[in-house]
């Protein structure tokens, strides 16, 4: 919330607009009451931001109801899910998703697609991303608008393009990837790509185990390990948009080739492969292998307990340097690692503290929440205009107001 003197009226404005809709997009329906108490601003301004923004078709205010404190009655207010939808998809090495999702995070319509790991070359998986999109957009409403399209890969992203550099597990090498969407999908909105993880990242902090935490790092654990860290409230990027890249962190420099190109990446002792070697199975074996792990180490079995152990012996190993590099409040662990926490306890419940940083408060460590972080978070990247700037969404009321305030939307 910006009261500051000499800032502009439109910028205080739209500042306190995307304020107002974040609190909703993050915590659900609120009393007008609750966002003036949340908000710190007085009464007359959260009534007049809640018009603007119900104007935009964003909110609807419901009726008044008692609260239980004293004073009048205050209206609830809630954002709507009948109107502005972006369309998520998700790029993963054993499955692709789509998903309709309105404001909230609420989820119109959902489609997965399981794939062998052959099928990942770049003019097949536009294809059927779009396949899938053709799928959950043609189930929207009358009154439904797409606004943004947000993409999640397991690849190393430039954001300002959406340009895939590099993503080994999927065997792509310089791929643009927003624009091979933009030419399959013929909608003109804009497309945000992000590394999977980072997505993720984002994700968990709005709707899962990383609300309301301000250092967090996301560890999305799958064939390969990635991760989206958040300081002080914001996603590190470094100078290209790569940083985070935590699976390649070098744990063991005499140890066993990475398909990175490099040797001893923390992905090659903590990702699905390394599991499954460790427990017998085929490293190709997929979902179905992991599966199996758990539900052997679920009933005791020997083997797959010790396999998880010593995953957890090397899971402890990059933790302890995150938590060193990034000091984080919450490390969230997405994924394969958010599965096999349960059998991490002995190896990662003891936050790995270095002797040197006993000061340090002490690393929470948790499993993720949502169900697929990832498609979660390409819904947030595609939302991010709108929450960052809700006066890019034209009002639909006519009147001097609306019509000084017309804006071409994006
Ligand atoms: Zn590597």
């Amino acid at each position: 919330v910006t009261r500051q003197a000499g800032v502009g009226q439109d910028v205080v404005r739209r500042v306190n607009l995307s304020h107002v809709l974040r609190l909703l997009h993050a915590s659900g329906p609120r009393t007008r009451a609750e966002l003036t108490a949340f908000t710190g601003l007085n009464r007359s301004t959260v009534a007049a931001l809640v018009a603007d923004l119900a104007a935009r078709q964003l909110v609807t205010e419901g009726e008044a109801r008692a609260t239980g404190t004293p004073g009048r009655p205050s209206p609830m207010v809630s954002l709507r899910t009948d109107r502005h939808v972006v369309l998520a998809l998700d790029v993963g090495v054993d499955s692709l998703a789509a998903a309709t999702v309105a404001l909230g995070g609420h989820r119109l319509a959902h489609v997965r697609l399981e794939r062998p790991r052959r099928r990942t070359v770049v003019d097949t998986t536009i294809e059927d991303l779009g396949t899938l999109a053709d799928e959950v957009l043609g189930e929207l409403g009358r009154g439904h608008r797409l606004v943004g399209i947000g993409v999640s890969v397991a690849g190393l992203v430039r954001t300002d393009d959406g340009f895939v550099h590099v993503a080994p597990n999927l065997g792509w090498r310089d791929v643009a990837l927003a624009e091979l969407l933009r030419a399959r999908l013929r909608r003109r909105v804009p497309i945000a790509v992000a590394n999977d993880a980072d997505a993720g990242a984002l994700a968990e902090r709005v709707h899962g185990a990383g609300r309301g935490v301000d250092d967090l790092v996301y560890i999305s654990g799958e064939v390969g390990v990635g991760g989206g860290v958040i300081v002080d409230g914001r996603p590190l990027r470094g100078v290209g948009g790569y940083a985070g890249e935590i699976g390649h962190i070098p744990v063991d420099v005499d140890g066993l080739p990475c398909v990175c190109g490099a040797v001893g990446c923390w992905e090659t002792r903590v990702g699905e492969a390394a599991l499954l070697r460790l427990a017998g199975e085929p490293e190709e074996g997929g979902r179905d292998a992991v599966d199996r792990v758990l539900a052997a180490a679920e009933e005791g079995d020997a083997v797959a307990l010790g396999a998880l152990e010593e995953l957890g012996r090397w899971m402890a190993v990059g933790l302890a340097a995150i938590a060193n590099v990034f000091d984080p409040q919450r490390i969230v662990l997405g994924g394969l690692h958010g599965r096999v926490h349960p059998y991490l306890n002995g190896q990662v419940a003891e936050p790995p503290r270095s002797e040197l940083l006993t000061v340090r408060e002490p690393v929470q460590i948790v499993p993720a929440v949502l169900a697929d972080s990832s498609l979660a978070g390409a819904a947030e990247l595609a939302f991010g205009a709108i929450l960052d700037d809700p006066t890019t969404v034209a009002p639909q009321r006519t009147g001097a107001r609306a019509a000084r305030t017309q804006e071409p939307v994006t």
